[in-house]
């Protein structure tokens, strides 16, 4: 194991003292947005002591360093642990699966004359726990919802854009037939022009709100979005996205299509080791609509925050990566699955692994931990998030992805979102072929109102 250096990205919506604070440094006269850690090419983290580079760790020992699994992750180290310190919104965004990556990817390659939006053929995972109060946006509002208001901006170029949606939806449930008509009033949101995006957002901060779900709070982030990026189609999509405020410890996961912005807020983030994002507003970076409708997951979905259960919480999130948010009073073993970074966000520690290498560890400080440490011992009072990668076993494996139909059904357009027992209950990775069958068959029941053709 080895400590890491600081390795920061000056992005201009971070903010200026969360992270010199939390790593006991002085403010700097640049913000300071994320804290890598990592071995992702465009950014690798540096040992403290040897500052040698961890992407060069691990090349040149793949077997210490990731373990058995290391096929499975790729070769390399699956996830970019970050601490995000963030004073301004970021852009919306989705993230691609990886077939959408490679796909996306390989296609622009054959065009270099044009400007490509995917940086690499890997897909993009990512799960969030909140450091502090952190405000977000996350996936579409719900039908009646979005009735209220578009009801109560009572603008009528606002409701052309919705006619079909609203008509549709007026006296019925929402159901996949709406995905449709859902999907073509967002698509018309990036149609029509800035004037005409002006004057609903302008209509909009004139309008009576009390009657909708948007609070006070979300409204003073519009108005902010509408001044910093007038007539930008993203304030329409902003308008009919979930406003969610995760407490300390709430952790979320993000899957590829989901639309998501941050907002105002800090905290600890594990994404796939990837950096493919493709913009749909409200940023002075290239916005790419067309693959955004194409790529993205455009339909009402609430998110399903979860909170840590007891003192010491391994987050569920369908990614080959976990995410542990550890209060250590004391002491606390524990083997090791594969390549893991710890970081303590209060106080410092002690660690030490089975062949009695010791470090001390100040708060802030990532720590690295190959597979070859096998155990070690955390020792103080702090408050730790592990990344660590799951325990496979040593069986056959096989990844849900993998499996035929499975991914038939995710070709074919025919599996619309990963259900959400997805999210809590399914192995990623099974033990024999028999174990994953057997689930397959008990759970599908569940499924099958996930399954549906979309045309
Ligand atoms: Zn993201």
């Amino acid at each position: 194991m080895e400590l890491l250096a600081p390795n920061i990205q000056h992005y201009h919506w971070g903010d200026y003292s969360f992270i010199p604070e939390l790593q006991g440094r002085r403010k700097g006269d640049q913000p300071e947005a994320e804290l890598w850690m990592g071995a992702h090419p465009t950014s690798p983290s540096k040992t403290l002591e040897s500052n040698r580079g961890l992407d060069d760790i691990i090349s040149n020992n793949r077997d210490a360093s990731l373990g058995p699994w290391k096929e499975f992750f790729g070769d390399e180290l699956p996830y970019i642990l970050k601490v995000l310190a963030i004073r301004e919104p970021l852009s919306i965004q989705v993230h691609p699966t990886a077939e959408q990556a490679e796909e996306g990817f390989t296609s622009q390659q054959s065009k270099p004359e044009e400007t490509g939006f995917y940086t690499s053929s890997e897909g993009k995972e990512e799960v969030v726990c909140a450091l502090t109060e952190t405000d977000l946006k996350f996936g579409f509002r719900d039908q009646n919802e979005i009735h209220l208001i578009i009801d109560a901006i009572g603008s009528q170029e606002l409701h052309s854009i919705w006619k079909d949606f609203l008509e549709e939806t007026l006296d019925q449930q929402l159901s996949l037939d709406h995905i449709a008509p859902f999907k073509e009033a967002i698509a018309n949101i990036f149609e029509i022009g800035p004037d005409q995006i002006q004057s609903i957002t302008a209509a909009t901060l004139s309008a009576d709100m009390s009657s909708t779900i948007i609070s006070e709070k979300e409204l003073k982030y519009f108005a902010d979005l509408a001044q910093a990026y007038p007539g930008d189609p993203g304030l329409l999509i902003f308008l009919f996205m979930n406003f969610v405020t995760l407490e300390v410890g709430d952790f979320l996961h993000i899957s590829p299509g989901e639309t998501h912005a941050y907002l105002c807020g800090n905290v600890v983030e594990v994404t796939s080791n990837s950096d493919n994002v493709i913009r749909c507003g409200l940023t002075p970076k290239d916005v790419n609509a067309e693959e955004y409708l194409s790529i993205g997951d455009i339909y009402p979905w609430k998110p399903r925050i979860q909170k840590p259960e007891d003192d010491r919480h391994t987050y569920t999130s369908p990614t080959p990566f976990t995410l542990s948010r550890l209060n250590i009073e004391g002491e606390w073993s524990t083997r090791v699955y594969g390549p893991e970074i710890l970081i303590s966000t209060q106080n410092a520690f002690t660690i030490e692994n089975e062949s009695g290498q010791k470090l001390q560890v100040g708060q802030g400080q990532p720590v690295w931990i190959p597979f070859s440490d096998h155990s070690y011992t955390v020792t103080g009072d702090c408050l730790l998030f592990r990344c660590a990668t799951k325990d496979y076993g040593n069986d056959v494996h096989n990844r849900i992805e993998d499996w035929e139909p499975w991914k038939k059904m995710v070709d074919k357009g025919i599996l619309v979102h990963p259900p959400d027992f997805m999210l809590t209950d399914v192995p990623k990775v099974f033990r024999s072929r028999e174990d994953y069958e057997a689930w397959v068959q008990k759970n599908l029941e569940h499924l099958l109102p996930f399954l549906k053709l979309r045309d």
